[in-house]
């Protein structure tokens, strides 16, 4: 089917217009904790967010109106029969794609917020790099009392994803990130070889790799090899969500899921996370006793070698 103006296209549209949710409360009203929290994470020290004149930042409008975990009351039916319609034509994929605020007036502590959000477009049938589908772009009004603080558009691309592209990410082990600090462990690691990073001046093993000690700041350093025994010093049984590049992989027995991944107490001392492998993931215990393994993937991108800790609790 070609881009353009299709028949879902026409039902899709009669949407326009209509409330996705109507009267909403935000969970609390604008505070100077959340302002504080919200310019520490952004690293702005701007002095009109503190003290008793203080305004919040005008980008935090979102953050006065998001539902958390239990959502909002108010939700209409309108936007999830347009999802489902989608839905039920294949674009079952969702990606949010851009958002555009506007600011009217400001936002200060003890401002409470409602707000209403209305399906304000929905666009022709696109293609694009992920899939053919189709943007939808909702507008969120925030108001305090009778007035409009700020508009929220967000727009969504609901696609059915492209096979060819799918299937090519499927196949592909997630690679780990490899940069000029950690290039070594890594090469190391290609040769079955575990390396420990060890400081040249006051000796002090480090892992994970760094540019320098965090002893004594000595930036020259190099290494030893592991032994490639360990205990279990923590860990995570991970259940969701599941990778299919992992349940697809050579090793998809250990990997499809529930699985347990450690913190390793290497016989050095310094440790790591990685998968402890060789017992079913509720038999893995703090302090068992484990010991290196190299595993290769192979993939279209070639071999991919990583360390994974096998349980020898139980070995002769
Ligand atoms: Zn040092």
């Amino acid at each position: 089917m070609s881009d353009g103006p299709d028949e879902l296209w026409k039902r899709l549209k009669a949407y326009e217009g209509q409330a996705a949710a109507v009267a909403c409360v935000g969970k609390d009203p604008v505070n100077a904790p959340m302002i504080r929290h919200w310019c520490e994470a952004m690293g702005d020290a701007n002095p009109a967010y503190e003290g008793p004149d203080a305004v919040a930042p005008a980008t935090m409008l979102q953050a006065w109106t998001m539902g958390g975990l239990s959502g909002h009351e108010g939700r209409t039916a309108a936007f999830d029969e347009l999802m489902t319609l989608l839905d039920e034509a294949g674009c079952t994929s969702v990606v949010a794609t851009d958002s555009e605020q506007e600011y009217l007036r400001p936002l200060r502590p003890g401002d409470e917020v409602t707000f209403d959000t209305v399906i304000e477009s929905v666009s022709e049938r696109k293609t694009t790099k992920l899939g053919t589908g189709y943007f939808v772009t909702t507008r969120m009004d925030v108001r305090v009392g009778e007035d409009l603080a700020g508009t929220h558009r967000f727009r969504i691309l609901k696609y059915a994803p492209s096979r060819g592209k799918q299937k090519a990410r499927r196949a592909r082990r997630p690679r780990p990130v490899v940069n000029r600090d950690n290039a070594g462990f890594w090469e190391g690691v290609a040769r079955h070889r575990l390396l420990i990073q060890r400081c040249t001046d006051c000796r002090t093993l480090r892992h994970p790799w760094l540019p320098g000690c965090n002893s004594c700041g000595c930036p020259e350093w190099d290494t030893v090899e592991a032994s490639g025994a360990g205990t279990v010093y923590s860990y995570v049984v991970m259940h969701h969500p599941p990778f299919p590049a992992f349940t697809e992989s050579d090793h998809a027995a250990d990997a499809a899921g529930p699985y347990a991944v450690g913190l390793i107490e290497l016989a050095e001392g310094v440790r790591m996370v990685s998968n402890v492998v060789g017992v079913p993931y509720d038999k893995v215990r703090i302090g068992l006793p484990v010991r290196v393994e190299f595993r290769t993937h192979e993939d279209e991108e070639g071999a991919l070698v990583l360390p994974v800790f096998r349980v020898t609790e139980g070995e002769a």
